[in-house]
């Protein structure tokens, strides 16, 4: 199983109008199927169904380096998200 949170719509909004993009849903990593929900500590889109069959080991691809080093220095700030799973 791997740990999923719901992402927080507003935190990603304001990031979207920073960068001057429109709001897109992501795709889960495993299943191309657009989903809201995030494992954390890779930062990757992960949906509830395939995060119940899944290992955070099966995650290739890692971009969740800042993430985790702002957790080790205790900054880190989830927002309004919540835990899915
Ligand atoms: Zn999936």
């Amino acid at each position: 199983m791997i740990p999923v949170w719901f992402e927080d719509k507003k935190q990603i909004l304001e990031w979207c109008r920073g960068f001057g993009i429109n709001y897109i849903k992501e795709v889960c990593i495993f299943c191309s199927t657009p989903t809201n929900t995030w494992h954390e500590n890779t930062n990757n889109p992960v949906c509830v169904k395939c995060a119940k069959t899944r290992k955070v080991s099966d995650i290739k691809e890692d971009w969740g380096q800042r993430i985790r080093a702002r957790k080790r220095k205790g900054t880190f700030d989830r927002g309004n998200s919540t835990r899915a799973n």
